[in-house]
């Protein structure tokens, strides 16, 4: 016991040294690839080693790898980060390696996260009735909302399949925005990549409504079976919304499933003043919320709402003997997904919920969209410089644009976009910031997210003087 006291106790003392020395490291790792596999032996130690060269060779092997998301300069992709009683609560959390699969598994993990889910629930002004579940990703929320709607059709998929018989070719409906998870689902799901229509867009990159209901129209006229309408809150690439409340009633016309994926933006709604981003999203079927992303929780921690949990059971639901279980009136999660074991997520979420307060999660979030507007006034306002896309939350799409270059030119924009990826390249390798892109009506785009609980003005100051920096030259 001594031994594994002094293991955790190396490992906590590690955690504090790294949130408080973060800064100190380059963002993104300079290693090549190949390098760190080299530094390792090509088999698994014969004999035990000691604790202590384990941790030195993580030091000396991997932190040189690790590209660091909890740094405030970490501006690529979506900005997150893990604050001190989410990472207290994931060690508890593998200290008791609990499996919630079963209530009885542990009681206190599954009434834990139907509370905590409660309470997420209402901070992001869902209404009661919408059951709350986590899952490791969006991702896999969002296969589980796709399988549960295709099970709503009633089509007995579940059990006979969807080989050699007559059956409607379903469809997913999304735009050339939505997050890929959804075109993977409809992989797995066998409905193939053919069948999910990328419904029109708008100029700001949102779901064009009408253009939906036609689409909807033209396929049930031609036979096609609808199965889900998927409306992005916050799109993946420039943070856009497609109009839930637009949608909503369209879908519901048609009799089709509405998934709302609001894995970044979703938070948003925690702030009054953002409230109205997830407006409409009552009447969708299913929502995702990722903690992981923009609520300070380490990775993973993913929230799906359903308005019919019964649905999400009948699709997965299949209890084998030896995990029947004499509770009755309890809920077992193993039968709302694929997974079997289950990690204890919902601790971190409470320690995180508990630790920074409604108010206090309010107040990162209103910084946070602060910065980022501020960020987008400095592009606005500095010749040569523009920024490309509507910018709601916390996200800035922008480019360098000198007067020379007309990106109007197929050459001008070849220009254009060799000069800004060159200018990405340069702030990245430069250790002190990392920021990654997005391409917006064919254009490449640096696109800055500021999401890290430690990001202070300072830091995007200075990540707009790298940027410029780069950019004289580049
Ligand atoms: C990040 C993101 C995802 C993927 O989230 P994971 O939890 O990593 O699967 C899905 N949809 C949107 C809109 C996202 O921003």
């Amino acid at each position: 016991m001594d031994t594994f006291d002094n293991e955790c106790a190396i490992a906590a003392r590690w955690i504090e040294r790294y949130l408080a020395n973060v800064r100190e490291y380059p963002v993104l790792s300079k290693m090549r690839p190949g390098e760190v596999a080299a530094l390792l032996p090509e088999s698994a130690p014969e004999s035990p080693e000691p604790f202590e060269a384990i941790v030195a060779d993580f030091e000396r092997i991997v932190m040189p790898g690790i590209t660091h998301w909890n740094h405030p300069r970490f501006f690529a992709y979506f900005a997150t980060s893990a604050t001190p009683a989410g990472i207290a609560a994931e060690a508890l959390a593998a200290a008791l390696d609990v499996k919630a699969m079963l209530w009885r598994t542990s009681p206190a993990a599954t009434e834990l996260e139907e509370v905590v889910m409660r309470w997420l629930g209402r901070l992001l002004g869902l209404p009661d009735r919408f059951t709350g579940i986590i899952y490791d990703t969006a991702s896999v929320g969002g296969f589980t909302a796709l399988a549960a709607a295709r099970e709503s059709l009633d089509l007995g998929i579940r059990e006979a399949g969807m080989a050699g018989r007559d059956l409607p070719v379903l469809r997913v409906y999304v735009t050339e925005h939505t997050h890929s998870h959804i075109e993977k689902g409809a992989i797995a799901l066998g409905i193939g990549r053919d069948n999910v229509v990328r419904v029109p867009c708008d100029s700001e990159f949102a779901m064009d409504p009408e253009e939906l209901d036609r689409a909807l129209a033209v396929d049930a006229a031609a036979g096609y079976k609808a199965m889900c309408v998927v409306a992005t809150v916050g799109t993946t690439s420039t943070t856009a919304r497609d109009p839930v409340q637009r949608i909503a009633p369209i879908a519901e016309r048609y009799g089709v499933w509405l998934h709302v994926d609001a894995a970044y933006a979703g938070a948003a709604a925690i702030v009054p003043e953002f409230r109205a981003v997830l407006d409409g999203v009552e009447r969708a079927d299913s929502i995702v919320v990722n903690p992981h992303k923009w609520l300070f929780t380490p990775m993973d921690c993913s929230a799906l709402y359903v308005r019919d949990p019964e649905m999400l059971r009948r699709t997965f639901s299949l209890v084998p003997e030896y995990l029947r279980t004499p509770e009755h009136g309890v809920r077992n999660y193993m039968d709302y997904g694929l997974q079997l074991g289950r990690r204890f997520r919902a601790l971190k979420l409470w320690f995180v919920l508990r630790h920074l307060g409604a108010e206090g999660i309010r107040e990162r979030l209103r910084a946070h969209v602060a910065l980022a507007q501020e960020l987008a006034r400095w592009i606005a306002d500095e010749p040569g410089w523009e920024v490309l896309a509507p910018h709601p939350f916390s996200v800035v799409c922008f480019r360098y644009r000198p007067p020379e270059l007309d990106p109007a030119t197929a050459s001008g924009l070849a220009a254009a976009d060799a000069l800004n990826e060159r200018i990405m390249e340069t702030v990245n390798a430069s250790g002190e910031m990392f920021v990654s892109h997005t391409k917006i009506n064919g254009a490449f785009a640096l696109r800055m997210a500021i999401g890290n609980v430690q990001t202070t003005s300072d830091d995007v100051r200075a990540a707009w003087g790298i940027l410029r920096e780069a950019a004289r030259a580049a």
